[in-house]
């Protein structure tokens, strides 16, 4: 097939929510509608009990939440579909929001009976940044929740986007009946205890249509008054202003009953833009261009705890991955052949022959290549938009056999460049700080320094509340705030000046006294 035909198949997107609204069950969901599932880790198994590829490291386990970001890919109706896969846990949101550049789309799930949760806003937040397409699916219908209308006033007061529901609910909990397509005038019916399976779908032509009086009793006279209110009260689907990021279809359903999930794979595989055109510091680069061009926006340690390796995901913006392809990886200006891409056909390691702008491959890394690294087939390029988050929990590093600084100091650089911690050595001593924006992160930290480089160490308290990266117009400038707020001053694992606060209102005197200084709260990468 034409590659400029793979490319306009790809739907690469990703799962916004607040823990427990459904994510995890709807991309089980989804996999069953791929069927032919290709999988990078797997969904976790915390609830099934079934063991995902995903639980490499004990603590995962022990703790039942995810802290990897995975990558599934499946083929629905005439598209490939990417799912990138995000951990639910908050502690790990840096992850979340760097998954979140490498995709066209989004899908927001909300729990129907919780309406919009703290993270769903954050995230929301993120996706924003880049006027993400998003799609939602409204959750848990078989539930007594609260009712739909409100939802939608929810989510347009509080996240700033409109809502133009697609389906709209019949009845819900005990009395759920399915779902009526404003789009297609149909209504598609529900059947408990289906959740294992596609369902046979039953539909029924029409509002007005006798059957569905049948079919459904009084609700069917409900749900034509409520459709009243609903054209007058929301908005009609308008795809560009979906694809503008301002308007969001809504679906309902349930993705543990195996309802509704379909309808919105449909919405996706229709509506979603194909790999988007993306901003290089040099230019903009398009996904139909001929020549391959990838940013690395992930690196995921011990994906195989037999192979101890790490893998670096690399979103695909333009042109093809072919085995044996040699790219340039622009950091570094070095050249490397590259035949051993990974994708991960249901949960096994593969080799991946060809894959396209639009798809992640996962490339072996042995310590060289970054979070944000740009590669391609010669041309000097480097992807903006890769951030880091000025961390917002610290701590001073212990060690506890002291002849282990060096192991400790590669580890640490190490484990900074993959994004699993940020580092601060400040200027004024011998000091380890780590920087992280969820506690867990420290000890997933802790954890792999044992494991993977031999070194035990403990935490201590610091007096540190923020950090900033720090520029100036010129180097005269920035060497005079450098002798000045010298006891502030720390470098990080990429070598960048940082200015660490021991509180908030230091920090603003610091902006106030310097301002030919610039104080930055995320650095690209
Ligand atoms: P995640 O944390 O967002 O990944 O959420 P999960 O998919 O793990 O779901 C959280 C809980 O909600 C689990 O106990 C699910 O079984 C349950 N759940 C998910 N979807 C539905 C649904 O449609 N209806 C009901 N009743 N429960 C659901």
């Amino acid at each position: 097939m034409n590659p400029l035909d793979e490319i306009r198949k790809r739907r690469t997107f990703a799962i916004i929510s607040h823990p427990d609204a459904g994510k995890t069950t709807i991309t089980e969901k989804l996999l069953l509608y791929g069927n032919q599932i290709q999988m990078a880790g797997t969904v976790k198994g915390k609830k099934s009990g079934r063991h995902a590829t995903s639980d490499w490291m004990e603590m995962e386990k022990e703790r039942g939440i995810s802290v990897t970001t995975s990558v599934m890919q499946f083929p629905y109706r005439e598209a490939m579909v990417n799912l990138l896969d995000t951990p639910g846990h908050a502690d790990f949101s840096e992850d979340t929001y760097r998954t979140l550049t490498a995709v066209d789309a989004a899908l927001m799930v909300i729990d129907a009976a919780k309406g919009v949760e703290e993270r769903t806003i954050k995230l929301m937040e993120v996706c924003r940044l880049r006027d993400t397409p998003i799609l939602t699916f409204i959750n848990k219908l078989d539930r007594d929740v609260r009712e739909p209308i409100e939802v939608l006033d929810e989510i347009e007061d509080v996240l700033k986007i409109e809502c133009a529901p697609v389906t709209w609910p019949i009845g819900m909990g005990k009395s759920f009946k399915g779902v009526y397509n404003l789009l297609r005038d149909t209504t598609v019916l529900y059947q408990s205890g289906q959740g294992h399976a596609i369902q046979a779908v039953r539909e029924i032509k029409g509002l007005d249509n006798p059957e569905l009086d049948a079919a459904v009793g009084s609700y069917a006279d409900e749900l034509r008054e409520m459709l009243e209110l609903v054209r007058g009260a929301s908005h009609e689907f308008d795809l560009e202003r979906f694809l503008a990021g301002k308007l969001t279809p809504v679906f309902f359903g349930t993705a543990l009953g195996n309802f509704g999930v379909d309808h919105m794979l449909d919405g996706l595989v229709e509506w979603a833009p194909p790999p988007q055109p993306r901003a290089a510091i040099e230019r903009i680069v398009d996904a139909s261009e001929p020549k391959f061009t990838g940013f690395v926006f992930k690196i995921q340690a011990n994906m195989d705890p037999k192979h101890r390796d790490r893998v670096a995901f690399m979103r695909i913006c333009s042109g093809r991955y072919e085995k044996g392809i040699k790219l340039k990886q622009c950091r570094t200006g070095k050249d490397m052949r590259i035949a051993d891409a990974l994708t991960f056909l249901a949960g096994e390691r593969e080799n991946v022959e060809e894959a396209f702008a639009g798809d992640i491959i996962g490339l072996h890394n042995h310590g060289t290549i970054q979070i944000g690294d740009t590669f391609t087939e010669g041309e000097a390029l480097q992807f903006t938009g890769i951030p880091h988050f000025a961390p917002e929990l610290f701590r001073r590093v212990v060690l506890r056999d002291p002849l282990k600084s060096k192991q400790l100091h590669k580890g640490l650089t190490q484990l900074a460049e993959e994004g699993a911690t940020q580092v601060f050595f400040p200027l004024r001593n011998n000091d380890v700080i780590l920087g992280a924006v969820g506690t867990l992160q420290f000890d997933v930290v802790a954890h792999r320094l044992k494991h993977e480089y031999g070194v035990e160490c403990a935490y201590d308290v610091v007096n540190v509340a923020t950090a900033r990266w720090v520029e100036a117009a010129n180097e005269r400038e920035l060497e005079a705030f450098r002798a000045k707020a010298y006891d502030n001053l720390s470098i990080d694992g990429a070598g960048h000046l940082t200015y660490l606060a021991p509180t908030r209102v230091n920090l603003s005197l610091a902006e106030e006294r310097h301002p030919e200084i610039r104080f930055n709260e995320t650095r690209e990468i």
